[in-house]
């Protein structure tokens, strides 16, 4: 096993880290204007993901025509490795950017391609994701949202919940019933809502961490009127998006996601140098050794999975290992912070700033990433569903 990169890849790395100290926006400006939902993007950070666009280095595995460098995957590896070291992200609209760009790249016309997936790139449009409803999480193909087809355009009538950034976005990537005779899966069809058209109202839902933020919201539609060429592919295949694009950068999610555990196990190891009431240091009790070295053998772990699993999708093998990335990832992000919070005792109270202010995690408390970890075992598929697939897909178990 050859666990190094290749000189040409480390020289793909070294050109990025260049790059990106010449390039990173200014802090102040970025700390005085802090992004208010995941749609929002202040002026330093619809800049700062031009420069990357303009550069090659917003999304590299793309061909150039669509500002990639054509990146192997390795080098992609190593982008996204480089990027989960930064103190910020490089979008701040991630659903436009990793979901809805490249599915409309791959199931949308000529005509859609041209109007959204550049100007999403260059962060000129902003985006939110209609998938989930009161009656459709888990199960996404239960959802109810009606979409008629009169004429030459669809009426829309229904709701969406926990909707990331509506109420900042331009566009909702929306998923609509359109024949509800059909069987659940074949009804479905995908439509690009223009956020301002009447009859959409848009309701934010205040979070517990931060009362002044509100990403997510609910989204009614009541008989909205939508173009019918904002029909995405084919009327009433839109699961094949589901199970198509969606999946686009997830393959690369698992870099990220080690690179900020191992972020944290730093912090936790830097929380063993606080004193307790005795003047004695926490990285001498004996307990918190033992949960350090787990953390970091877990943390191992899950990079090393993750090399393999990598390793045989690009040798064009199926990668059971990628079902276990996020449930052991976003689990054991939970278990680190809760047992720093633990450590941290009645401090652990000062719950810190808004995790999205300053990007990613650095500046956040433990109390504000433990809580904010809920998120990461319930997006994209809570850890229930995971393991119903590593039950069902990976191990050949029979349904419960
Ligand atoms: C940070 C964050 C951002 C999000 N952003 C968006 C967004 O932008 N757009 C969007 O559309 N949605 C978004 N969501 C919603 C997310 O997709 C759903 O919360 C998720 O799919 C779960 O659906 P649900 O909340 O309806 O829970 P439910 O599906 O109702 O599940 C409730 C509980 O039952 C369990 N459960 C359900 N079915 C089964 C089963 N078959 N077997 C065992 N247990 C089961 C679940 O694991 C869960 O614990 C976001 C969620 C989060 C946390």
């Amino acid at each position: 096993m050859n666990l190094h990169y290749d000189e040409a890849t480390e020289r793909f790395r070294i050109e990025l880290r260049e790059w990106l100290e010449g390039n990173l926006p200014d802090e102040q400006e970025r700390l005085a204007e802090p992004t208010q939902s995941s749609a929002d993007l202040p002026d330093w950070a619809r800049q700062w993901q031009r420069r990357l666009f303009d550069a090659g280095w917003l999304v590299p595995g793309w061909p150039p025509e669509l500002g990639g460098k054509n990146a192997t995957p390795i080098q992609q590896l190593v982008y996204f490795e480089e990027m989960a070291r930064l103190p910020l992200m490089r979008s701040y609209n991630v659903q436009g950017l990793t979901i809805i760009a490249p599915a409309i790249h791959d199931f949308g016309n000529d005509q859609q391609r041209e109007s959204y997936v550049l100007p999403t790139l260059r962060a000129e449009i902003s985006w939110c994701l209609g998938m989930s409803e009161p009656g459709a999480g888990s199960d996404l193909a239960g959802l109810s949202t009606r979409a008629e087809l009169d004429d030459d355009h669809f009426i829309v009538n229904g709701q969406k919940v926990w909707t990331s950034g509506a109420e900042h976005s331009d566009f909702c990537f929306c998923f609509v019933r359109t024949d509800p005779e059909a069987p659940k899966h074949k009804g479905i069809s995908v439509l690009i809502i223009d956020m301002k058209t009447p009859g959409i109202d848009v309701r934010p839902m205040p979070e517990l961490t931060n009362k002044d933020r509100a990403d997510f919201s609910e989204v009614f539609f009541d008989d909205v009127e939508v173009p019918v060429e904002n029909l995405v592919g084919e009327l009433n295949h839109g699961w094949a998006i589901t199970t198509g694009s969606l999946a686009h950068e997830r393959g690369m999610l698992w870099t990220t996601q080690v690179s900020e555990l191992e972020n944290r196990i730093e912090a936790f190891r830097q929380l063993g140098e606080r004193q307790d009431g005795h003047g004695r240091r926490l990285a001498e009790d004996s307990v918190f050794r033992d949960e350090l070295a787990s953390l970091y053998l877990d943390a191992q772990a899950l990079k090393f999975m993750g090399y393999r699993g990598f390793a045989k999708i690009s040798h064009g093998q199926a990668s059971p290992e990628h079902s276990l990335l996020k449930l052991f990832g976003s689990e054991l992000t939970q278990r680190l912070t809760l047992m720093a919070m633990e450590h941290e005792g009645a401090s652990a109270l000062d719950i810190g700033m808004d995790p999205y202010s300053v990007g990613r995690y650095s500046r956040h408390s433990f109390t504000m990433q433990y809580f904010y970890s809920f998120a990461g075992t319930i997006a994209g598929g809570t850890s229930e569903i995971q393991r119903n697939i590593i039950a069902q897909r990976v191990l050949g178990l029979p349904r419960g």
